[in-house]
């Protein structure tokens, strides 16, 4: 086993290969669920760092539906997806891939990498650790810098911001952001899909989600995938809104 792959598994141990994972589960959806993967519309909730080509899905599957900004939220929003679901071939699916990403350095230290062309190492996530920084602002008044020029930056750290405690008290808080941030754009996919689902020209959903590992260029990136899950559009359940004024706590305001 190479050195690099060593030192991945001690931190994730059930990371696999970005080709070994497109073909896996590329395979899976043509033969366990039928799918045509000619007639399947891919879209992606990864950061707009450029070194997330790890997985081939790509190629196979083309012209991905672009729903993330920094750190891997969908920042496209419902808008974004409701017309990712208006855009789904006839007959067809749709197929999200979702996560955060983390570098690690050919000595396992986490949230660095070295990058095509370069020597020195860079931060990777670059806006998931500008926020783990901010975090540790010993100053409890958050105040952002620049909404307007920065606003994806702005929310992906008050999205951070609720789990500050728990995100600082980690051994290894460079790895626990990006668990954080994975549970982060987790539940805002399920969200918009459930918002959505009437939107969906197509009845089935596939998602896959998971952390990407990037390695250095001589080195295969890695992912390791948390769900991997099918979405019954017919079946769901609309949201329920839950009357505020039967709570107990506004009632004795
Ligand atoms: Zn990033």
């Amino acid at each position: 086993m190479e050195e690099i792959t060593r030192l991945i598994l001690n931190h994730y141990p059930n990371a696999t290969n970005g080709s070994e994972t497109t073909e896996k589960y590329l395979t899976f959806l043509e033969n366990e669920y039928n799918c045509d993967l000619k007639k399947v519309l891919f879209a992606t909730s990864l950061c707009c760092d450029d070194i997330n080509i790890s997985t081939n899905f790509r190629k196979v599957l083309t012209r991905p539906f672009a729903m993330g900004g920094l750190g891997g939220l969908p920042f496209s929003g419902f808008t974004g997806m409701v017309a990712y679901g208006h855009h789904i071939p006839d007959g067809g699916d749709a197929f999200i891939f979702y996560g955060p990403h983390i570098g690690i350095t050919d000595e396992g230290i986490l949230g660095k990498m070295r990058r095509p062309g370069q020597q020195h190492l860079t931060n990777s996530c670059g806006a998931l650790m500008l926020a783990l920084e901010r975090l540790k602002a010993t100053d409890e008044i958050y105040i952002p810098s620049s909404y307007e020029f920065d606003y994806q930056q702005t929310l992906l750290e008050r999205t951070m911001m609720p789990f500050k405690q728990q995100i600082l008290a980690a051994d290894l808080p460079h790895k626990e952001i990006t668990e954080v941030a994975y549970q982060c754009i987790d539940k805002q996919i399920h969200y918009l899909i459930k918002k959505t689902a009437e939107e969906f020209t197509c009845n089935r959903v596939f998602l896959l989600g998971g952390i990407i590992l990037n390695t250095s260029p001589e080195f295969a990136d890695y992912v390791d995938i948390r769900t991997f899950e099918m979405i019954d559009l017919k079946s769901l359940e609309p949201i329920q809104s839950e009357s505020i004024l039967t709570n107990e706590a506004f009632m004795n305001l």
